[in-house]
């Protein structure tokens, strides 16, 4: 029997799957010190909690509108404008299961067959894979690992053809943790309108930011940007709840109307509890954003420095988001405790047999001889995890390169 030629190009997501084999084995009882979490560890704050009690309790156990409630929607606008100055109304938004989700529902609303979509190397693993299941063509440009993979906006011109449709960009960005800034952004948002292009604009990681950088919105730049942009956000990574499944989308109404008719159709409402824990997260007391902040802070320097200060090792200083890009082509060839690494993903197998440390290469993320390390794990498990790769890292052969 022939199967779906798009589905069965889908490849599963990495990160993912790293994740669950992680937990799988902490499950039978082995030590595992997993880098791979693309989630904060903290728990979803008590106020938020009560209120899906709240919903339960009060029989808010029913379909809402597709697109989500007009409260939840209000609450987002009214976020939009204090943290992003940028003007909303309900009709513009459109909630859905986790920014994921989001992601889907808007390249499906702009999308055609064979149209392309701009986006960086890296990127984060699953736009490659949402672009195809929306019929379009991801086009890959790859940013200069000497500029730490900083948005380069002569390479993205120069890729423009007259089958482009969008740009996507993701700022700070997973897995890079750079952070695009307002000058690069304006330069974009110019190339956007000169060519009529969609800009989506994925900021989930936007609360994360560190020193003294500041996440501008495209959308905020000027009206026609605004017109052209999807913007897409979410509760799973700034409120801890990952699991809860609640992203957004805010956009012209045209597009929020086509994105909201495939929603009825595809999944109906995002969960009604979970739509009560986010109108309460985003509008309640913001101190624990700040609180998890300080403690990524702490941790991402403390995990910089040590990379840095092991032989063979190197990497991009994040300035948002929660994760680390760790450059290990110097192990490339070289033979590790009998191991022969060929490539990342030869290395992160072998970090996880050898010494139970869980990494996710960075091959799906469009990038070779690096390797992801999430610190959004405990400051004392990122030190035993740091203490095994450096242990693992004596063993070391320098003789065996093949
Ligand atoms: N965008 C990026 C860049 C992400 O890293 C993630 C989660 N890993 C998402 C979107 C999806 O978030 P959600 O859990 O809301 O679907």
């Amino acid at each position: 029997m022939i199967l779906s030629k798009k589905g069965l190009e889908i490849k599963p997501s990495p990160t993912l799957e790293i994740d669950t084999l992680a937990k799988k084995m902490k499950k039978q009882g082995i030590d595992i010190i997993s880098f791979g979490a693309g989630e904060p560890d903290f728990d979803t704050p008590d106020y938020i909690k009560k209120a899906a009690i709240e919903a339960i309790q009060s029989g808010f156990t029913k379909y809402t509108p597709a697109s989500g409630t007009l409260e939840l929607k209000q609450v987002i606008c009214n976020k939009l404008k204090k943290d992003n100055d940028l003007e909303y109304v309900p009709a513009n938004i459109v909630v859905s299961n986790g920014a994921k989700h989001s992601l889907l529902n808007a390249f499906q609303a702009i999308c055609n067959p064979g149209d392309e979509i701009i986006l960086f190397s890296p990127y984060w693993v699953s736009y490659p894979e949402i672009i195809k299941l929306a019929g379009a063509i991801p086009v890959m440009v790859n940013m200069d690992a000497k500029n730490n993979f900083k948005m380069n906006v002569k390479q993205i011109q120069a890729q423009i053809t007259d089958k482009t449709k969008a740009i996507l960009i993701n700022s700070p960005n997973n897995p890079s943790g750079q952070v695009y800034e307002r000058a690069d952004l304006e330069k974009i948002a110019t190339l956007a309108i000169e060519h009529d292009l969609f800009i989506i604009s994925d900021e989930i990681y936007e609360k994360f930011l560190y020193e003294d950088y500041t996440h501008v919105s495209i959308a905020s730049l000027n009206e026609k940007i605004k017109n052209n942009t999807i913007l897409v956000n979410g509760v799973s990574k700034t409120y801890a709840m990952t699991g809860w499944r609640i992203g957004y989308t805010a956009s012209n109404t045209a597009i929020a109307k086509i994105m909201s008719n495939i929603q009825s159709h595809e999944t109906a409402n995002p969960n009604s509890i979970a739509q009560k824990a986010a109108e309460a997260a985003i509008s309640g007391d913001q101190s624990l954003i700040h609180e998890m902040i300080t403690q990524f802070v702490s941790r991402r320097n403390y995990i910089v420095e040590r990379i840095q200060s092991i032989q063979y090792l190197s990497c991009i200083v994040p300035n948002g988001a929660f994760y680390l890009m760790v450059n290990i082509s110097q192990l490339i060839g070289k033979s590790i405790d009998g191991i022969t690494i060929l490539n990342a993903d030869v290395f992160a197998k072998a970090m996880l047999e050898k010494v139970n440390v869980a990494v996710v290469p960075c091959t799906g993320f469009g990038v070779t001889g690096y390797i992801r390390l999430s610190y959004a794990i405990k400051l004392e498990n990122i030190k035993i995890g740091l203490d095994r790769i450096e242990a693992f890292l004596q063993k070391v052969d320098d003789n065996d390169i093949v």
